[in-house]
């Protein structure tokens, strides 16, 4: 019996300790706005592995690595090719399909009409932030990707990944993110360990933060009341970065959230299985 409660306080120490090392998967979902998992051979290096010119994330999982790619919006059906290289410096390719998917369209009110037809003035700030975005997507940090997600807030799913948009029936870009409702001031948790790589005021995100969490793997968080953290600053997963708010182009309190692999903006859904039950519930609603 002795023997037995030791044996199981030791499994209980090993497994407390294995988070560091195997990481809960995301669901593959190969379609547009998707993510695709290529699991590599002994002989495959991940580091070298490369989608449209652009670097993968690999995470391990029970001693397999695998690639992480994130498929755009636009992505055409059919095969697709990722490059890599191997020990003996050979250049494969692995290939992988992708199918059709039809998103739905969305028709928003915005009472702040600037929002969706900014003014002359407006656009200098609009470029330089946009130039932000664009930095913040594009970091790679050479580090293990944490990929198992806390869910950031308590609430109701009110807009899914991957809609197509139309503000006061002018067509804009698709939704690429996931809102979910809450009262202003409602904390938001991070969804994983990271580092602060931008945070700020943006003209139609509101107060956002960009997380990262390694190899291209980055969260995103906008329409913020208020900001808790800054650039630089190393967050651990739960803690409260700041809270919800309806700063930007909204139509209500909620927290946006974008999650960023290969510079390309997913289905933040496949990377919180916790939220099916919501989903399901906005599924039955719209
Ligand atoms: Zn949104």
């Amino acid at each position: 019996m002795k023997t037995l409660i030791k044996t199981s306080i030791l499994v209980l120490l090993i497994s407390s300790l294995l988070p560091a090392t195997t990481l809960a998967l995301p669901e593959a979902n190969p379609v547009p706005g998707g993510i695709v998992l290529l699991a590599l051979k002994d002989n495959q290096i991940a580091s070298s592995a490369r989608y449209e010119n652009k670097r993968l994330a690999s995470i391990q999982e029970n001693g397999v690595t695998y690639l992480l790619v994130g498929l755009p919006l636009s992505s055409k059906t059919g095969q697709h090719k990722v490059q890599i290289k191997t020990t003996d410096k050979q250049q494969q390719q692995l290939s992988f399909e992708v199918s059709a998917k039809t998103y739905k369209a969305q028709y928003l009110t915005i009472k702040n009409k600037r929002k969706v037809n900014p003014y002359e003035k407006d656009m200098p700030r609009i470029l330089s932030e946009k130039k932000r975005k664009n930095k913040a997507r594009k970091q790679f940090t050479d580090k293990p990707v944490m990929a198992d997600f806390e869910v950031p807030v308590e609430g109701r799913i009110s807009s899914i990944y991957g809609l197509r948009r139309f503000f006061n029936e002018q067509p804009r870009r698709p939704h690429t993110g996931l809102d979910i409702a809450a009262p202003q001031g409602t904390p938001i948790k991070a969804l994983a360990d990271g580092e602060v790589i931008e945070s700020g005021d943006f003209f139609f995100s509101g107060n956002m933060i960009y997380l990262d969490h390694g190899q291209g793997l980055i969260t995103l968080y906008a329409h913020l009341h208020t900001l808790n953290v800054k650039p630089g600053d190393k967050v651990y997963k739960g803690q409260i970065i700041g809270t919800v708010g309806e700063t930007g182009r909204v139509t209500g309190p909620h927290l946006h959230l974008s999650v960023i692999a290969n510079q390309t903006l997913v289905d933040p859904l496949l990377f919180l299985p916790q939220l099916k039950p919501h989903a399901a519930e906005y599924f039955k609603n719209n």
